[in-house]
């Protein structure tokens, strides 16, 4: 088999020190130093990081994050999904080097970095091999409590912040129901009598996404019924609460990919959730969890594009190797020209999303960007995935060559967290000002 190349770069030294020096770095240069690099080689290569458009700060990350991940290479990502048994080992290693808390504020030890950097670091994740499995044993940390950063009071950022960053505690993310991607529907219950010190929760959630090893779940329920309200955006409440199993049954969805973390129902009734793990205000819940969904978006985007060049990386260099009819097949235009083309599109979809991501950072709170970046993104990896099947023949369809797992996983961030449909429906109304069509 061909190797990666996991071995041919050395990488700078990783340590929440240096993290803290990027933040000021960043603040010294947006821009690139190295202005030149030579031509992509570096599509065979393991994470090279000239990117001519990326700054000094998503250079360091880059390379810090590449560090780690080199010490878990395809095989290990093999054999998690073949167990379906979750990458503990990853995740603790990002803990202790302080990238739990990328985007998090450094007084809850975390690095005060931007989006730009925490896509890097997904892209990174992913492309390094780790595929959606690598980047979704973290990617909750990384976006998922930018409701309690914005909306939570002192005692609550201290006291579920601190934990998630140095890696003690995980947490879940509970929106998705029955009702779909209807949310403003779903059913989950919170009610509270006058003077209780808790709420009790009722109903279910589905594709809960870590709830087998979670400690936390932030969850999206109604306090005030459907019918009670102005507008449907209101009554719903958030929590960040324990994942009380003896209240929370949690079942397995046995899925078609990224089998080493686990996705789930969740089961409640008379579930008690202390008043003081309401995040925001009663009935307000729906505004403060949108606020996080375009950076969760682009995150997501940068994820697939870490597939999609990982897939890309494995095909051109079993191309070059494999000799049929005489000749590498990579020498015919039908092999070679798909691969071209993945290229370009993987690098159009990474302009729009370090686009999105350095637009959200610089405040720009519309998300036709962030969505397009998604739906880019996610199309080009699902496309350069199956390619990548297909240039391996038989071998693209065995697992030991990994390709078969970067498509099955690759049709994640096409449905998740957010359909393409939706992308299209959302661009279609917001910025071609059609009439809305759901
Ligand atoms: C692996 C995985 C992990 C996940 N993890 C989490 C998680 O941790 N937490 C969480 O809350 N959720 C999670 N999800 C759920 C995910 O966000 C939803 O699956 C996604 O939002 C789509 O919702 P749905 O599956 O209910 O599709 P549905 O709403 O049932 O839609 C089905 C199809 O119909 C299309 N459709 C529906 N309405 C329209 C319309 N008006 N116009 C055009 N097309 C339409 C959709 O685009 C889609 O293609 C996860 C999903 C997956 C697959």
């Amino acid at each position: 088999m061909a190797t990666l190349g996991h071995t041919r770069h050395v990488f700078g030294a990783t340590t929440r020190a240096s993290i803290s020096r990027i933040h000021c770095k960043r603040l010294l240069t947006k821009t690139s130093r190295h202005s030149t690099r030579t031509i992509h080689a570096q599509a065979q290569e393991f994470l090279q990081s000239n990117q001519p458009d990326w700054t000094e700060s998503q250079r360091t990350v880059r390379e810090a994050i590449a560090k780690i991940c080199a010490k878990y290479p395809p095989e290990y990502w093999l054999k998690k999904d073949n167990d379906h048994s979750f990458p503990h080992d990853l995740h603790q290693d990002m803990a202790r080097d302080g990238w739990l808390g990328i985007c998090m504020p450094s007084e809850y030890g975390g690095s005060d970095l931007g989006i730009s950097e925490a896509a890097v670091m997904m892209q990174t994740i992913s492309e390094s091999g780790a595929g959606m499995a690598g980047a979704s044993c973290v990617h909750m940390n990384i976006f998922g409590l930018e409701p309690v950063v914005k909306f939570g009071t002192e005692e609550q950022r201290r006291k579920f912040l601190v934990p998630l960053i140095a890696g003690k505690e995980r947490a879940c993310f509970g929106v998705t129901e029955n009702t779909g991607l209807d949310t403003l529907k779903l059913q989950s219950f919170a009610a509270k009598k006058e003077g209780d010190d808790h709420y009790v929760l009722k109903g279910h959630k589905i594709w809960t996404s870590t709830a087998q090893i979670a400690e936390k779940v932030l969850i999206l329920v109604r306090t005030t019924p459907l019918d009670q309200v102005k507008k449907p955006t209101h009554g719903l409440s958030l929590f960040y609460t324990d994942l009380d199993r003896s209240k929370v049954q949690v079942n397995e969805i046995i899925k078609m990919g990224r089998a080493a973390v686990d996705t789930n129902i969740l089961l409640f009734d008379d579930w008690h959730v202390p008043a003081t793990d309401l995040i925001g205000e009663e009935g307000n819940g729906f505004k403060s969890i949108i606020q996080g969904m375009n950076a969760e978006r682009i995150l997501i985007a940068a994820e697939a594009l870490g597939l999609g060049y990982a897939a890309l990386r494995h095909a051109s260099i079993y191309a070059k190797d494999r000799v049929v009819f005489g000749r590498p097949i990579g020498k015919n235009q039908a092999i070679q020209h798909p691969l071209a083309d993945s290229w370009m599109k993987l690098e159009s979809a990474r302009l729009m999303v370090y686009l999105a991501a350095r637009l959200y950072d610089q405040g720009y709170d519309t998300g036709e960007y962030a969505n397009a970046s998604k739906y880019l993104a996610a199309e080009a990896a699902f496309e350069a995935c199956e390619r990548a099947v297909l240039v391996l023949g038989g071998n693209g369809y065995a697992k030991e060559y990994h390709v078969e797992r970067y498509l099955r996983e690759s049709l994640i961030p096409r449905i998740a967290p957010v359909s393409r449909e939706m992308i299209l429906n959302y661009v279609g109304e917001k910025v071609l000002g059609l009439p809305r069509s759901y």
